[in-house]
């Protein structure tokens, strides 16, 4: 047994584990197992949602201000906290510390936007809809909801959703990734440290036991899920089945697009970052460049090589390093199986990242940044997100092929086009059928107050995460029809009351 181990958070205690099932959390830079963390079982899940739903009326009853006087608190000791948490999270994820800050800063911003519930929560009023007769909606929360979260974004993500949802009124259980689970315990305590009542919010950990829990929980109104398309899939079928409002990001494959008037110089800068940062184990990596001409293309390569050359891949606390390891050594496996798949399919291997080792850390989980050239749409490797620093490289002649190829791919996360032409981008933005994109933009993620999803296999549900969405989807609308005697008997009506 590792000496630090992951239990639960539960109404404000740090709670052992009981199930007697461990899961391992490496420090993927050395590639050694540096702690465990609990499963929990559905008893435990349970135990979790009786504590949110004890808390829950009191939290909704709570008037508005008072609760983002929590989240004003919560801000402020993320921000006091911020190194310490950077840390921990690169050691777990093996992000580099700068990304691990922005991946918590990020998180921050949604926090910064439940600060306005307030202003977000008020409803809507019609003075006079009818004869003496007032009309005014309100914003109610749901009650217990619950939030699953992958290992990419362990600070970010779980903020999206409990910022926002305990900011509404409701009460929450995060089932963060099983993988990199110390800042979302973490953020469990600080959030009580910011004066949230116990059980408020509450950290279970677990793998598919206590997903499936979270699923059929009877008192869980609402689920929020982000990871793989596969397991969106399946939690959104899941849990709407058993009656739950249910949001499900999936992966993606985000196409950049380049131009030929696009500004090479800046366009290489971007596509490095968005290819190879994080190890490219973002939702938003930009996995897939399309250029059009092969003009385009061969300007592109001969600029990115020498990029990708100057790359350090490095620990995630070498200040110096540009990406990190990968999460395990099998994700590794799978990366450099998809490399060789590309290769097999007929792709051109520009640089091969595989066989990369990094002196000193040779057990550390690395992998090189490739670049493959020639992709095409029928192979497997292209319909796959690959999830790591690999970058295709794919030719068409037109505008309109290029952004078909993004259309039609089963994700539509984002896209990027690089262009000075603002009629072909205004033009590309109103027609491609993918839900973010970036106009010279590499990663076009939403800012906090804008709501973050993606379309096709990349979301499975209506209504996206934070910013209005998100106030949508951890509320429901009352709507209430007043009128006050002022004395006239109206006559009785069988008819459906119209404006007529
Ligand atoms: P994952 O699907 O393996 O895990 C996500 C969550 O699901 C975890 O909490 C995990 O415990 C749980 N889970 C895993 N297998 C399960 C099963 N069989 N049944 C029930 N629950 C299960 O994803 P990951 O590897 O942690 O994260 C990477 C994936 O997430 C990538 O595909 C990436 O594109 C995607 N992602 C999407 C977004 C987005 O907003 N669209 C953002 C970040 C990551």
């Amino acid at each position: 047994m590792a000496d630090v181990q992951y239990g639960h958070f539960v109404a404000g205690q740090a709670v052992a584990g009981t199930s007697g099932r461990f899961g391992d959390i490496f420090n993927p830079s050395l590639g050694e197992v540096q702690a465990q963390v609990a499963m929990a079982t559905a008893a435990e899940l349970d135990h979790a949602v009786q504590a949110a739903q004890t808390a829950q009326p009191a939290w909704a009853a709570l008037n508005p201000q008072r609760r983002a006087r929590v989240m004003f608190k919560f801000k402020s000791l993320l921000e006091d906290n911020m190194d310490e948490m950077a840390k921990l999270l690169s050691e777990q994820h093996g992000k580099v510390i700068a990304d691990s800050k922005g991946d918590i800063q990020r998180g921050l911003e949604v926090i910064e936007f439940a600060c306005g519930i307030p202003h977000l929560l008020k409803g809507e009023y019609t003075e006079g809809a009818g004869p003496g007769i007032d009309i005014y909606s309100m914003r109610q929360p749901l009650g217990v909801v619950a939030g699953i979260t992958p290992f990419n974004f362990p600070a970010m993500i779980p903020m999206w959703m409990f910022g926002v949802a305990i900011a509404c009124g409701n009460t929450f259980v995060l089932k963060p990734s099983e993988k990199d689970p110390g800042v979302p315990i973490r953020l469990g305590e600080l959030f009580m440290e910011a004066g949230a009542p116990e059980g408020v919010l509450n950290v279970v950990n677990g793998d598919k036991e206590a997903v499936d829990a979270i699923l059929v929980h009877p008192d869980i109104k609402a689920v929020s899920f982000v990871g793989s398309s596969a397991i969106a899939q399946y939690v959104y079928a899941t849990g709407t089945a058993s009656g739950k409002r249910v949001q499900a990001m999936g992966g993606a494959k985000n196409h950049g697009i380049v131009l030929p008037d696009a500004d090479m110089d800046q366009t290489v800068q971007d596509i490095i970052g968005a290819a190879y940062g994080s190890a490219g184990e973002r939702c938003m990596a930009l996995s897939v460049a399309v250029c059009v001409g092969d003009k385009t293309a061969d300007a592109l390569i001969e600029r990115l090589l020498p990029e990708i050359d100057a790359l350090r891949v490095g620990i995630a606390t070498d200040p110096e390093a540009h990406y990190g390891p990968v999460i395990t050594a099998a994700h590794r496996e799978k990366i450099s199986g998809y490399i060789q798949m590309s290769v097999d399919e007929g792709a051109k291997l520009i640089v091969d990242g595989r066989g990369f080792s990094l002196q000193g850390y040779e057990d550390g989980f690395f992998i090189g940044p490739s670049l493959l050239d020639n992709v095409t749409p029928e192979m497997q490797s292209y319909k796959d997100e690959i999830f790591g620093p690999v970058l295709q490289i794919m030719r068409t002649q037109t505008v309109e092929q290029a952004m078909n190829l993004a259309s039609n791919h089963q994700y539509g996360n984002g896209v990027a086009i690089f262009t000075r032409n603002g009629q072909a981008a205004r033009e590309f933005a109103q027609r491609v059928n993918v839900g973010m994109v970036g106009i010279n933009v590499p990663i076009p993620v939403p800012v906090a107050y804008h709501s973050f999803g993606g379309w096709k296999r990349s979301a499975f549900g209506d209504v996206n995460q934070h910013g209005p969405e998100g106030i949508r989807f951890y509320t429901k609308v009352k709507t209430v029809t007043q009128r006050w005697p002022a004395g006239v008997v109206t006559d009785q009506s069988f008819v459906i009351p119209t404006m007529q």
